[in-house]
């Protein structure tokens, strides 16, 4: 506690308060907690149950030099990582965060899988966007829910309070320009919990259409796809505090929300050799450069777009994907025996579909350069019996936040320390370049937030021993 406040001056104190219970909240929560057995630390919520980016992302984390890696015969560690992640990103703003990020990786999703009860394991069936080796670590269904379950339970089961309903409305601020807690809100009810540290892990601002025009302008009337928690509180408060920022123009989107279904559909899809168009029939660009920057093609070009694939495709990826199989049983994935039947059932022009569908065959078998320079087509040329699902580009999450130093703690603009804040996830600032969304390589999302989640809670935690 800041010495210019007493025990008076607030409601409730913890050593520790976490400001959003996502990934990286609780990631942050347990952290601390290991590293000081004992101390106090609490989560408050905004929404009135776990919701949140983490909750909705396939739960895939990304880390080099792990055991599973090792067992599977992967020979992948933080410098192959981290030339993976400069090689998409480009320059930015904060390439001390990869380095830091990367190097930490493996032992996070070991302290995952050991302490906090995770089941992890890695995906060897597919690699995804930007990495050369299998390095996606995630939970058998792919689902974040299940990451952020068994997340919940471990902390639950430690008795970390976790504060639902109640949103930080607002930082409690020493006169020197400390962080001493946080106000939260609940039923028009204010609360001031003081607190030693503060861990920003309240995610982006994906949610909110000003700062999105403020920073990433394009997107300001985009769709959205994320959790509608992610309103920006960490920018607007830390303007506030003088903080200083770092690739606020970076987001990550996806091409392939399922239309009018809402749920994604996996990038696998493309991968294993599917193919997008537009409402003429025609492909528009290089599907393999990934689910994000493809989506800004989308964005560009304007839809209604439909992945093509075919039965194989449709079937080897539901055996692996839960969430894309519910699709595939809900009627989200169409079958016809032929192109010109799957051209009638999407509605657009026979003669097209089988044209770019000859083409794309005729790339994917060598005998013809593919006219977007597409050289990967998973399994193959598709063939009939073909599949199709309407898809639209949205807005996933942004990736500019509060720049953090080593030990995920807040930096002024002149770098020097805001003391007792620091911040994770959505809140800090990511690592996928400094603008749009070309930079994100598959995981950065989960990385910087479970990441940074587990740094700052150590570091709070030994900050306080000290
Ligand atoms: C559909 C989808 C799929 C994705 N798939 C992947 C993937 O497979 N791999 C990957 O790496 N990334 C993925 N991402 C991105 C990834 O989910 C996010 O980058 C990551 O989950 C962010 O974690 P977080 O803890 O910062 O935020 P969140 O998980 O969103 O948690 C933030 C929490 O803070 C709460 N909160 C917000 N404001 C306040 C406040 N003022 N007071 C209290 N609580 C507050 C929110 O309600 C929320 O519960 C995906 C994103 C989406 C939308």
């Amino acid at each position: 506690m800041s010495a210019q406040y007493r025990s008076q001056d607030f409601d409730a104190e913890f050593d520790v308060l976490v400001v959003g219970a996502g990934g990286c909240g609780l990631t942050a929560a347990l952290a601390a907690l290991a590293a000081a057995p004992g101390a106090q630390v609490a989560v408050v919520e905004k929404a009135d149950r776990l919701q949140g980016n983490t909750m909705l992302s396939s739960g895939s984390i990304p880390a080099a030099g792990t055991r599973w890696q090792r067992a599977a015969g992967v020979e992948d560690g933080p410098e192959i990582f981290v030339e993976d992640l400069e090689r998409v990103a480009g320059a930015h703003e904060a390439p001390e965060l990869t380095r830091r990020l990367a190097g930490v990786s493996a032992e996070l999703v070991e302290w995952l899988a050991d302490e906090a009860g995770v089941n992890l394991s890695l995906v060897q069936t597919y690699k995804h966007v930007g990495h050369r080796v299998h390095r996606l670590h995630s939970p058998p269904s792919r689902r974040g829910a299940d990451l952020l379950n068994d997340l919940y339970r471990a902390a639950e089961s430690r008795g970390i309070p976790v504060a639902f309903g109640n949103p930080a409305v607002e930082l409690i601020v020493t006169p020197d320009g400390a962080v001493a807690g946080a106000v939260t809100e609940a039923n028009g009810e204010r609360t001031r919990v003081g607190a030693k540290a503060v861990i920003l892990a309240s995610n982006g601002f994906g949610a909110n259409r000003a700062l999105l025009a403020r920073f990433c302008p394009e997107l300001a009337t985009a769709p959205y796809g994320g959790s509608t928690g992610s309103e920006g509180e960490a920018v607007l408060w830390g303007e506030k505090l003088g903080a200083a920022f770092a690739n606020m123009g970076a987001y990550q989107a996806h091409a392939s929300l399922a239309d009018p279904h809402g749920s994604l559909v996996t990038w696998t899809v493309v991968e294993k050799g599917g193919i997008v168009v537009d409402p003429n029939g025609d492909r528009f660009g290089n599907e393999t450069v990934g689910y994000s920057a493809f989506a800004a093609l989308e964005l560009a070009r304007g839809g209604p777009f439909h992945v093509i694939a075919d039965a194989r495709v449709r079937d080897t990826t539901a055996g692996g994907q839960e969430e894309y199989a519910e699709l595939v049983s809900h009627g989200g994935v169409i079958e016809a025996p032929d192109a010109a039947g799957l051209a009638r059932r999407i509605g657009v022009p026979a003669d097209r579909l089988e044209r770019t569908l000859a083409e794309a065959a005729a790339a994917a078998e060598g005998t013809a350069a593919d006219p977007y320079s597409r050289t990967a087509w998973g399994l193959g040329a598709l063939r009939a019996p073909y599949t199709a699902t309407r898809i639209g580009p949205a807005l996933f999450h942004t990736q500019g936040g509060l720049r953090v130093d080593h030990d995920a703690r807040v930096l002024r603009a002149d770098g020097s320390l805001i003391p007792g804040l620091y911040a994770g996830g959505g809140a800090a600032a990511g690592i996928s370049g400094a603008r749009g969304g070309l930079g994100y390589v598959s995981g950065n999302g989960l990385l910087g937030a479970l990441g940074l989640g587990y740094i700052a809670g150590r570091a709070a935690a030994s900050a306080m021993r000290r």
